[in-house]
């Protein structure tokens, strides 16, 4: 049996390189970035050079990065910020019905609180359509929150597209990208952001550090009030080795861009065609064309898709169905549900997303588990008759 991991989506490891940047400031550089001697200063330098090579991934310039506790932290800021400081103009914010949990409960809070949200729908593909969105402002639209990419079925929306209506209209825009970044090429000069959310551990970093790029410019209240850190925009003593591991991770990732989405590619569609070849009943949710390199997302027909994770998991494959976060409660998830399927296809679904360490013989080892164990929970299965 061999361990195969195909949940990059959910996390990543942290990489050698990554945990050797960091191992230093959890001991003798130990210290306060904002004390002022030595020990202090040299962990300022180091947040510093953290925040270039992250600007650098995105092609921003250093001073619009504000690292936070994680991408849920970036998105609550981003969102519940940018409304507050327009509410004399407006309380509409457009969103999508897809988007991850750390935008959706972030736009119920603040409908909960007297806010309008829209929630634009996606087709079969998980796109949104760019005619429903310029539908629904209204004068009173303040901020438009749609994700790069979707966690679930890695679906990649048209940024640029929606950042230039949200500028036609004067109206801010974010982007969760926080499974973008690192699978993707990402500049947000080029594709007009105001303000976009990332993350370390989806980027071989550490958990528990996240990012807010905000535009030069763009002025939005502080989420978390206390100390002058971040430029006065973002209180805490600084996750010192969390920032600089992020720092390093994204470093690699930019070095390594192109062969990182080409290798992970030719690994998910290697891995699609097999599956497809071995196994009949399959279907694939989301579209092909904009989609993240990594990630597939399949319904085995007449296979409950909890039962199939944890047969799985007995040959040391791990994958999920939805996302890290609803996985552990059961629920359908939304944004298969939105892409319109029913439920008895939401259910018989499962999200795999390869990465950086998988191999060929992985995807190998799991086709043939796979293969085995869909047969033997097909013959129990009422829902499932073969064709032929
Ligand atoms: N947004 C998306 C699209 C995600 O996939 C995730 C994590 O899975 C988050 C936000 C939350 O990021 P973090 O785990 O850093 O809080």
């Amino acid at each position: 049996m061999r361990d195969v991991y195909l949940d990059y989506s959910a996390t990543t490891p942290v990489k050698k390189e990554v945990l050797d940047a960091m191992l230093p400031y959890f001991s003798e550089k130990f210290g306060n970035p904002s004390s002022l001697y030595r020990i202090g200063t040299e962990s300022k330098d180091a947040i510093s050079k953290a925040r270039q090579q992250l600007a650098g991934l995105i092609g921003a310039n250093e001073r619009e990065i504000y690292f936070t506790s994680s991408g849920t932290e970036a998105d609550n800021w981003a969102v519940i910020s940018a409304a507050k400081a327009k509410l004399k103009k407006g309380n509409h914010i457009i969103t999508s019905a897809i988007e991850h949990h750390a935008v959706l409960h972030t736009c119920d809070f603040l409908e909960k609180s007297g806010y309008e949200i829209t929630y634009l729908p996606v087709n079969s593909d998980g796109l949104i359509s760019l005619e429903e969105l310029e539908a629904a402002i209204t004068d009173k639209t303040t901020l438009i929150s749609i994700m790069f990419a979707n966690n679930e079925i890695g679906s990649v929306q048209p940024i640029k597209e929606i950042a230039a209506i949200a500028k036609k209209h004067d109206i801010l825009f974010h982007t969760d990208a926080v499974q973008a970044l690192g699978n993707i090429e990402i500049d947000v000069k080029d594709l007009g952001i105001d303000m976009m959310s990332v993350s370390g551990h989806k980027i071989y970093g550490p958990k528990g550090i996240g990012a807010l790029y905000i535009r030069k410019g763009l002025i939005i209240p502080n989420y978390m009030h206390g100390g002058a850190q971040e430029n006065n925009k973002r209180a805490g003593t600084e996750n010192l080795t969390g920032i600089v591991g992020f720092g390093k991770a994204a470093e690699l990732a930019g070095r390594d861009l192109s062969d990182h989405i080409a290798k992970i590619r030719e690994l998910r569609d290697y891995f699609k065609t097999e599956l497809c070849r071995k196994i009949d009943g399959l279907e694939i949710n989301g579209g092909l064309d904009s989609r993240l390199p990594g990630n597939l997302n399949i319904a085995f027909q007449g296979v409950e898709g909890e039962a199939l994770l944890l047969y799985m998991d007995v040959k040391g494959i791990a994958a999920s169905t939805g996302s890290a976060c609803s996985s552990a409660t059961f629920a359908a998830s939304h944004v298969l549900k939105a892409l319109g399927h029913p439920l008895e296809r939401v259910y018989c679904s499962i999200r795999f997303t390869v990465g950086d360490f998988t191999t060929k013989e992985d995807i190998d080892y799991t086709v043939g588990e796979i293969t085995e164990i869909v047969d033997k929970l097909r013959a129990f299965s009422p829902l499932y008759k073969k064709k032929g």
